[in-house]
């Protein structure tokens, strides 16, 4: 049993953020890829992700990818037990499943991994063969049939935005979750501006570029050293400050360890000043012209 810091609980209770639909969100929420792959971390990742509930990191993320549906289903058995209109559950569905064929199956086994009735945000996980019109139907008659709440897309551009836009119902779309940290800032020249504009907020995947592809040791940058000893803080919650400055970004970061949970939620109640985000800009500069957008 790990207690809980009640000041960082308040804190992370304290940021939310508001879909065009209306909903509110908590804006720090938890990841879920590569969990469940190791049996003995099962345990840890269980604990990990309650204590991120017990903080109020009730916002969810997961998808039908991750080892192979594992991470959902020990999704479903950490959250067995709370009460379900605490949480928000979101999962993806493959680009491959994600047309009238095969869409119906994804979701209803994703349902059942989670063990509950509806997904409270439904992603297309990145862009495949299956045009986007089909999609959107698929998207939106889940919506009907009571299975998701509401759906948005995953690692699209600024022309994939633009596509959707033009798409029957395109405009559904809640949120599009993409890579974004500290070392990656490209979305912050078109793509961000873009769905500032229609008050889509931005889902951010790998907040701590700590996983796959493009994973970069941001943790021991002198920069963000710099800052966290200014804040007395680590280096992971000088990261996760970063996404979390702006009213527009929503971080996901994962974490398989309680002390990374707890570590994580107390970032929340971090505020970056102007001369924290000067020293961050200088060493991770900000795009000044369009680049192409970073996926895992
Ligand atoms: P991440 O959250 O940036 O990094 C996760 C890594 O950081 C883990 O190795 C974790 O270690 C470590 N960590 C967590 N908290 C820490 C702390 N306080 N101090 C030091 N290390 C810490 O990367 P991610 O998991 O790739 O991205 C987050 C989530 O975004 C994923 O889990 C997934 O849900 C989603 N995602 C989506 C896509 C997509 O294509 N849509 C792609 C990638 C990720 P421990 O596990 O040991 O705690």
């Amino acid at each position: 049993m790990h207690s809980i810091d009640q000041s960082a609980a308040e804190a992370v209770s304290a940021l939310t953020v508001t879909l065009p639909d209306g909903t509110t969100i908590p804006r720090l929420g938890q990841g879920t890829w590569h969990m469940a792959e190791q049996p003995q971390k099962r345990n840890d990742e269980i604990a990990s992700l309650r204590l991120g509930i017990e903080y109020g990191m009730t916002l969810i993320d997961t998808a039908e990818m991750y080892a192979g549906g594992r991470s959902e289903s020990l999704l479903g058995e950490a959250v067995s037990g709370v009460a379900r209109d605490r949480l928000f559950l979101v999962s993806k569905v493959y680009p491959h499943n994600a047309g009238k064929a095969r869409i119906f199956k994804s979701c209803e086994d994703s349902l059942r991994r989670l063990k509950t009735e509806a997904l409270d945000l439904y992603l297309l996980h990145w862009r495949g063969s299956v045009p986007l019109e089909e999609t959107v139907w698929c998207m939106e008659e889940l919506i009907r049939q009571g299975k998701i709440l509401r759906w948005g897309v995953s690692n699209f551009g600024l022309g994939d935005m633009e596509e959707l836009w033009g798409v029957p119902g395109g405009r559904g779309c809640q949120t599009n979750q993409v890579l974004y940290h500290l070392g990656s800032r490209g979305v912050e020249f078109d793509l961000l501006p873009w769905m500032a504009q229609r008050k889509m907020p931005l889902m951010a995947y790998c907040p701590l570029a700590q996983a796959g592809r493009l994973k970069r040791d941001l943790l021991s940058d002198p920069a963000v050293l710099k800052v966290a000893q200014r804040h007395g803080a680590s280096p992971a919650q000088i990261l996760l400050a970063f996404t979390l400055r702006s009213e527009a970004i929503f971080p996901v970061p994962k974490a398989g360890v309680p002390s990374h949970v707890a570590d994580n939620a107390k970032a929340a109640a971090i505020r970056l000043d102007a001369d924290d985000l000067a020293a961050l800009d200088s060493a991770f500069p900000a795009p000044r012209r369009k680049v192409p957008l970073d996926i895992q």
